[in-house]
This record gives structure tokens, sequence and C-alpha cells, in this order.
């Protein structure tokens, strides 16, 4: 894929541990920046298909992309 989206990340030049919580509230933060961030749905994608296992990616933390890897297995 191309990755020309990291360019355009909210989260370019942030420090890459907020993305990697330990608590859910810690990913709060991380989640804040994907919120307004223009690419999320394109990261989330990315994260997805290259089962991603840690971390916030697309505004997700783990469980949550783990929950809609099942959905759309269940689905297809
Ligand atoms: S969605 Fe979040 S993790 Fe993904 S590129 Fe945007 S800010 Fe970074």
């Amino acid at each position: 894929m191309n990755a020309s989206w990291r360019q355009r990340a909210a989260c370019q030049g942030i420090d890459a541990e907020v993305f990697y919580p330990t608590t859910e509230e810690e990913a709060e933060e991380a989640k804040a920046i994907c919120g307004v961030c223009p690419v999320s749905e394109t990261c989330l994608e990315y994260a997805l298909a290259n089962r991603e296992r840690e971390g916030v990616w697309g505004g997700l933390n783990e469980r949550e992309r783990r929950r809609i890897s099942r959905q759309r297995r269940k689905s297809a």
C-alpha cells in the first residue's frame, strides 16, 4: 500500500508511546488525536490488513480491532 497517508497523519511528530498505552484511560489521548486525523480510515484499514496487534490505530485499540475483524469474518 502507498504509505503517503502517513504524511497526513495527525500523529506525525507525536511521541509514539502515546499510541501504545497500557490502560484504557491512557488510550484516550491517542484516540483523541485519531479523532481529528484526516487519514484515520486508511490507518485503521492498514492496521487490520497487517494484523497490527499492539497500539491504537485509526482510533481503535487492539481489542476493538479484533472485534471488527471477527465481525467481518462472520459476514464474509
Ligand atoms: S488514525 Fe491515529 S494512529 Fe492512525 S494515522 Fe491518524 S492519528 Fe495516527
